[in-house]
């Protein structure tokens, strides 16, 4: 099954201009986008993948990550083969790398909009996660569910890259609840070497879709050698911190994988520092992640130190949630930023 993706324009010189993500390609007659999952087919751009999910699961919404977003709840996560980045580290590169290694080949279950629906209330989910691979790449798959499960009161989350154009942020922000966006690293080197992208429109996207009113958390994966300076961990965390320094952010433990096999793991202690740094520039909510670690994984209140949300496991999926509902501290009062209910 394949369908129309709409979110393009055609050129005077006959081409298709993708406008999904900020590659932008721009496509001849049966040509294929750098994702590998959009091809223009008689003069129209389809979307390959269309209701053909590769990966679907019951998750913690903890896992995404997302800590200050119905916690403790359950998500129904899916996504497609293909994706727009290249990352050498990626932990899902058998499916979001497929299509450009397996000569444009695709695969997937068929599972239609109101099928993932129907699962994800079943299931007692509370939310619908684009996950997996790059949201940006299945657009209007996402878009058709999101509309169907905001109509049904379910909510709608990417986890992504943050790739995506303005346009795209624009079209689905009436139905997009929360984004998890990596900030891969901050050098455009990195983004450019290891991820096959650029850092500006990463940071340009973060920016519009906390404008948009998005609720926003942040990822960066921290790799031995490649992103784990102090000044470059400092450099993010300012970033955000300028930006919104109730945003949380997340910085995760890599693991050796796929292309990056001969670096360590993160060392525990270049995640608490890391975590100090974030503190430091001011941000309020940092988290480590792929560790267990209970101390550095829980809310602690900013303006009386209490705890608020204690964690613990390797993705803090084992909760207990102290707050109001409201998302006031209970010994305070000071309303923590998030979306609770
Ligand atoms: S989503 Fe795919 S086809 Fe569209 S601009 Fe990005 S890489 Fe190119």
């Amino acid at each position: 099954m394949s369908s129309h993706a709409w979110l393009s324009h055609s050129l005077t010189d006959g081409r298709i201009e993708c406008d999904a993500c900020y590659h932008r390609c721009k496509l001849h007659e049966g040509a294929y986008g750098i994702c590998g999952v959009r091809r223009v087919e008689n003069g129209q751009l389809r979307l390959l993948v269309y209701a053909k999910a590769a990966a679907a699961h019951i998750d913690p919404i903890e896992k995404k990550p997302l800590f200050h977003f119905l916690p403790h709840s359950r998500v129904f996560s899916f996504g497609t083969v293909g994706c727009n980045f290249s990352c050498q580290f990626c932990q899902n590169h058998e499916i979001s790398q497929y299509p450009k290694t397996k000569e444009h080949r695709i695969f997937g279950e068929t599972l239609t909009p109101e099928m993932i629906v129907t699962l994800a209330l079943k299931q007692g989910c509370q939310s619908i996660a684009y996950t997996y691979n790059e949201p940006a790449v299945f657009f209007e798959y996402t878009y058709d569910t999101a509309k169907l499960a905001h109509e049904a009161g379910l909510k709608n989350i990417y986890v992504t890259s943050g790739y995506e154009t303005p346009k795209a942020i624009e079209t689905i922000a009436p139905f997009l609840d929360a984004m998890n966006i990596d900030i891969k690293a901050f050098s455009q080197n990195f983004y450019h070497k290891i991820c096959g992208a650029s850092l500006q429109p990463v940071l340009d996207t973060l920016a519009y879709a906390h404008q948009k009113g998005i609720w926003i958390e942040t990822t960066t994966l921290i790799i031995p050698t490649l992103n784990d300076s102090d000044k470059e961990l400092r450099e993010i965390a300012t970033f955000q911190a300028t930006l919104d320094d109730a945003m949380p952010w997340h910085i995760s433990a890599f693991h050796p994988t796929y292309k990056m096999l001969h670096l360590p793991p993160t060392p525990h202690d270049t995640l608490k520092r890391a975590h100090a740094i974030g503190k430091e520039a001011g941000l309020k909510y940092v988290y480590v992640g792929n560790v267990d670690d209970a101390s550095h994984e829980s809310t602690y209140c900013p303006q009386c130190h209490n705890g608020v949300i204690s964690r613990h496991g390797h993705l803090g999926e084992c909760v207990t949630n102290h707050l109001m509902c409201s998302g006031a501290c209970p010994h305070c009062g000071y309303i923590i930023k998030g979306i609770w209910r």
